[in-house]
């Protein structure tokens, strides 16, 4: 039987394909931009052959963006939209570049188009996540949602293989995580588990051949569904300790996602009885939380925070931190217990299932 739900459904243009780029002057004019500012990080290649592309269409090009979306940042990024008198705003790269990008639209309304060329899925949220004074905050607004979404799955061709593999597991947390949100819906369980079975087998083979085009348009479908599901779906105790570590140690954003993942889904396994069966089939593995453990170990990716420079010490003030205003989670949050998880995912043990 159908169980009751409600399902919020936002409005985003998707434009999907090998090539797609080529369509950027049309989506543009669909939205009535006439001069767009276009956004990278300093890997400013990419915006320069859109800026060249473009013409008179292009307002200017702004280089700075970077992780986690300082608002000086944001705060020079919209002097160069008064400066260019720019009317959009392209972001072409990861989700650093789109949350600059979702930055300047929640200060100005302008409209914009999201070009990811990582997995991490921000394109398709109304969530911006900003840091001021070495504090992240994170709100919703509509107003950063991106009207218009190019996947172009060539523009990934050149993503390494180490960060195709972690962004790609960072996406498959913000499915795994939908399917047991108190918001879920039937709609956003097809898709969250469509989304991690497609980069499941797509990831292996981008290790295998980062430059296998099918591969990478199957992740990047992949990263589509996964970032949909993120876009309405409430978030739950994975997402609260990556925000955690990410802020407090600075740990890098993907590869905290990919570590973590097993370890949160097994602290939940005994609550979302539904989402670990649909996890675990979506993997091909006989249980969810040792699947992500051992395809993280297949694709390369690494699987312990010690590895990432966070020291034993550090155990303690994360689990304080993590069970200080938790998200809502299937299962309650406690002290003790997360302070285990977060040191069996500090030495990169296997995930204990909980009972
Ligand atoms: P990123 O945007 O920081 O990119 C990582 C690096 O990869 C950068 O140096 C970038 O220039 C490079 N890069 C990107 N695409 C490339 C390509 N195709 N080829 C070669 N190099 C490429 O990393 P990310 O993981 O995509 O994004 C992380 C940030 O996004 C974090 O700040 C996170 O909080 C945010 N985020 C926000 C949301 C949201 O909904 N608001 C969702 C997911 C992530």
């Amino acid at each position: 039987m159908v169980p009751s739900f409600i399902h919020t459904a936002l409005p985003a243009r998707v434009v999907f394909g090998a090539g797609a780029l080529a369509r950027l002057a049309d989506e543009l004019a669909q939205l009535g931009i006439t001069r767009a500012l276009v956004f990278t990080t300093p890997q400013r290649r990419r915006g320069e052959a859109v800026v060249a592309a473009l013409g008179a269409k292009a307002a200017g090009l702004f280089t700075e963006a970077t992780m986690h979306t300082p608002v000086e940042v944001t705060e020079r990024a919209l002097a160069a939209v008064t400066e260019h008198s720019a009317d959009g705003l392209v972001a072409i790269g990861g989700g650093s570049t789109i949350g600059l990008a979702k930055a300047v639209a929640l200060r100005t309304d302008l409209p914009q188009v999201a070009i990811p060329t990582t997995y991490a899925g921000s394109e398709m949220t109304p969530i911006l996540g900003e840091t001021r004074d070495r504090r992240k905050t994170t709100q919703r607004s509509l107003k950063v949602l991106p009207e218009t979404v190019i996947y172009d799955p060539d523009l990934t061709l050149t993503l390494p293989a180490g960060t195709s593999v972690t962004s790609g597991m960072n996406a498959i947390a913000h499915a795994a995580e939908a399917l047991y949100a108190r918001d879920r819906s039937p709609l956003l369980a097809m898709m969250a588990k469509e989304g991690i079975a497609t980069l499941a087998q797509s990831l292996p083979r981008i290790v295998a051949d980062g430059r296998d085009a099918a591969a990478r348009a199957d992740a990047l479908y992949g990263a589509w569904l996964c970032g949909t599901c993120l876009a309405t779906a409430g978030m739950a105790l994975h997402h609260k300790l990556c925000h955690v570590l990410g802020g407090m140690l600075n740990l890098p954003h993907a590869e905290t996602h990919t570590i973590v993942l097993p370890h949160a889904i097994a602290y939940n396994s005994a609550a979302a009885p539904d989402a670990m069966a649909a996890i675990a089939a979506a993997l091909h593995a006989a249980e969810a939380p040792r699947g992500l453990y051992d395809l993280a170990g297949r694709l390369g990716a690494p699987r312990a925070l010690r590895d990432l420079g966070m020291k034993e010490a550090d155990i303690d003030a994360a689990a304080d931190a993590a069970v200080r205003d938790p998200y809502w989670n299937p299962r309650p949050v406690e002290r003790e217990p997360v302070r285990d998880l977060i040191a069996r995912a500090w030495a990169g043990d296997p995930p204990l299932a909980s009972v």
